[in-house]
Order: C-alpha cells, then structure tokens, then sequence
C-alpha cells in the first residue's frame, strides 16, 4: 500500500476503505508518513468530506493508536467534554457536582488553546495544585475519592496529537469530521461510560452556526453510541463570555463562588444543565429529577465538598476556597468605565479572549508561560443597564505597556437604547433518538 494512492483516492472524493485508514493511522503513529503527505490527505478530507464510515473507522483506529484508560464494569464512570469557549468553567463545576452524586469522575484534560481557555491550567493557578500527575496517582486518586482532573497522562491517541497539530497550521481545524474524530477518539480513549458533550456555538466558538454545531453534536453522539457510551451533547451559546469571569484564577474564583450559591445567570445554568445531564446519563432517573439533584448539591454544600476533596488529593491548598488572596495577585489592575449608557447588547466572546490573552492569560506559542492571575473580571453582561461613567470592566495584568487594551476592550462591547432581551444559554438537546431545540 502506498501514502500517494491513498491522497490521490480522496483528491478523487473517493471512500478510503478500512485497510487504507489504518495504513495512514499506523504510518502517521510510527512517523514512516511523512508531514507533507499526512497533510496532503488531510487538506483532500477537509476539502471532500469523510463519509460516516470512513469518520466511524478513523475515530476508532486513532482512539486505538495509543494507550486506552480502563475502568472497573461496575463503576458509574463520567466524562465530559467542551468544544472550547471563553470563559468556559463549567468542568470545575459539573465535576464536583456529578461526583457529589456518586458519579466517578476521572478525567482528563486540555489546556489552553488560542483565544480559548483550559482546564488543566486554570486548575494550577491553585497554589501547589497538582495536575500532572502519573497514571499511577491518577488511579490511586480515583480509586480514594471520585473525582480527579489531571493533564493528559501516558501516551494517549498519538495519532490526534500529530494530526491537530498539524492541521492547526494548515487551515483544517474547521471540518466537522475531523473535529468529530479529534474529539471522539480522545473521549473514547478516556474510557468513560457515561459521556455529556457541551457543543458551543456563537462567535467565540469553532462551530459559529447552531446548524454546524448540531452536525458536529450528531455526529460526535453518532460515534459515542456506536461504541457503546451513554451519550448526549448539549448545543450552548458561546456569542457571549460563560460568566463573568476570564483568565485562570479569575475562572477558578467563579467557580467557586458556584459552587458556594452565589452566582446564579448563564454560567450556573449551562453547569447545571450539563451536571444534571450526566446524572440522568448515569442513573436512567428522569431528566428533571437530576437536574433538581444538582441543584440540591449546591445547596447543601456537597459539591463545593467534593472539589475541596480534589484539590486536597491533588496536593493543593485548600484554603483558596476561603480566601481568595492566597491566589497569585496581579501587578496592575486596570478599572474599565462605559463611555454612553445603554443596554449592552453584545460582548463579543472571541475579542474577549483574545485580550484575556494579551494581558498574559493564554499562550500565544505552545511554549509561552500563563500568568495565572492575568484576565478580566465583568461588571456588567448581555441584557444589562450600564449608565456613562460606570464600571463596566477590571482587567488584570502583570504587562505595564498595553497602551491600546482600555479601547481595545471597549470595542467589545456594543450598546443599544432598546432593551434587551436576556440570553438563552442552553438551546438544543442532542441524544441518540432525537434533536430538540428550547
Ligand atoms: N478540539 C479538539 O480536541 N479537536 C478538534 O479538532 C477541535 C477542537
């Protein structure tokens, strides 16, 4: 078999059969492909698709290409997965609550990308906190409590990590089967059972229509399904930042003050829906009755119990939950005021990150260090009255020359004389027998 008929089969929009897709699988994982050919490939399925068996067969050949998390039968194994957003805290939130519910949480995941946020790193802006850990840990861990996030351990889907890094310099992220694959073969790789997708949509996410996130969400259940996982994906809105908070401990402190009860709005109710979405994944009880389940352990306190556990397990200091000062302190703190008043109708999510980054809370190359306290903490969101000279923004910042970043922020934000109505934040269910929107 030769790499050059294999491109020249799809350059023709020709079905690749299964021999073919693990020829390529296999010589990408072992580096006898070279770069130029993998990409060569990958530009002629981004430009004629990936029928749903050859997306179906790739999943699982690159879910295959490294080492595969095993979990005991018996255990009620949870995962969940995010398509990347600003401000997207959510997994620090459903984590405890699901595991307050019995729910083996034990998870692994990403860091930052772009303008968008991650998990791993927002987790080490608590001090000591430790989210690398070996796979011996990550058991031991798992196995005494429920609930753990760690970055990715061993040597898992080898294949996606050489092909995301590829494609992410040769324009061919934005396919919805090779998002699916990329994905798919990492939570099937994970080995949870039960598995709830939050599939964004809007200007700070990939997929910027609710018709290409709801082919990405069918297609991503679509494979979940085939191989045997409890799953659904919710479709939520990314136009706008998840809460008011951006940048690692500023993402960390929200969080918390969720799981304490004292942030309600679009960002507990996307973890909430999401939380009870595991649990009914998980236990078959009805939707509502686990949707209320999440609820009460916010209120009772259990959840907010469950991530003290984790950061105690995971060698962090606990205390953060009760004072937030223990968190790094930025150098400068910049006070953002609104220049009219009006109702804000648009914060525009993508620009937001992007600042967040600039003010040193993202990676600008793989390399580059996090400021974990740089970021931005709104006032005020989408739907909300703003009067001339009010605080509308406070960013934080260890940078002393970013001359432009007061009128850079503010072009974020538009404001309207109308009213405005408030967002809906979750707006399509997608399960195995049906998508429904609210
Ligand atoms: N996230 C992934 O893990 N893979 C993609 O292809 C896109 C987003």
């Amino acid at each position: 078999m030769r790499m050059y008929d294999i491109i020249e089969k799809k350059r023709d929009k020709k079905s690749l059969t299964y021999e073919e897709l693990k020829f390529f699988v296999k010589g990408i994982t072992n580096k006898t492909i070279p770069d130029y050919q993998t990409t060569a490939l990958l530009m002629a399925a981004f430009l004629n698709g990936l029928d749903e068996r050859e997306t179906f067969q790739l999943c699982q050949l690159m879910a295959a290409s490294g080492d595969q998390m095993t979990f005991p039968d018996d255990l009620p194994t949870a995962d969940k997965h995010s398509t990347g957003g600003v401000g997207d805290k959510t997994s620090l939130i459903v984590g405890p609550i699901v595991a307050a519910n019995g729910l083996v949480l034990a998870k692994m995941s990403g860091r930052a990308l772009g303008h968008t946020g991650g998990t791993v790193d927002k987790l080490e802006s608590i001090p000591n906190f430790n989210a690398t850990l070996s796979l011996e840990q990550f058991h031991d861990i798992y196995k005494r409590s429920n609930l753990c996030i760690t970055g990715q351990t061993g040597n898992m889907v080898p294949a996606d990590k050489i092909l995301y890094g590829l494609r992410d310099v040769t324009a061919t992220v934005d396919n919805v089967s090779l998002i699916a694959t990329s994905i798919m073969s990492k939570k099937l790789a994970a080995g949870a059972k039960n598995i709830v997708l939050d599939v964004k949509t809007g200007d700070g996410a990939f997929m910027s229509t609710i018709k290409a996130a709801e082919e990405l969400a069918e297609k991503m259940v679509e494979i979940g399904v085939n191989n045997n996982r409890n799953i659904s994906a919710l479709i939520t809105n990314m136009n706008y930042p998840l809460g008011y908070n951006v940048g690692n401990s500023l993402e960390v402190i929200e969080a918390i003050e969720v799981l304490k009860g004292n942030v309600k709005g679009p960002l507990y109710e996307v973890s909430m829906a999401l939380a009870g979405e595991l649990i009914h994944l998980a236990t078959n009880k009805g939707q509502d009755v686990c949707y209320q389940l999440a609820i009460d352990s916010i209120n009772n306190g259990s959840a907010l119990e469950k991530l003290r556990e984790m950061i105690s397990n995971q060698g962090g200091n606990v205390d953060v939950i009760k004072d937030y000062t223990l968190f790094k302190q930025p150098n400068e703190t910049i006070k953002v005021y609104s220049k009219d008043s009006g109702y804000i109708s648009d914060i525009k999510a993508k620009t937001i990150g992007e600042i967040s980054m600039q003010l040193g809370a993202g990676r600008i190359t793989k390399t580059t260090p996090i400021d974990m306290s740089a970021g931005i903490i709104l006032n005020k969101t989408v739907g909300d009255y703003i009067d001339k000279g009010e605080l509308l923004a406070t960013l934080y910042t260890d940078k002393k020359n970013l001359p432009n970043i007061i009128d850079d922020f503010l072009k974020t934000i538009t404001l309207s004389s109308n009213e405005v109505k408030k967002v809906k934040t979750v707006i399509g269910r997608v399960t195995k027998k049906q998508t429904i929107y609210y």
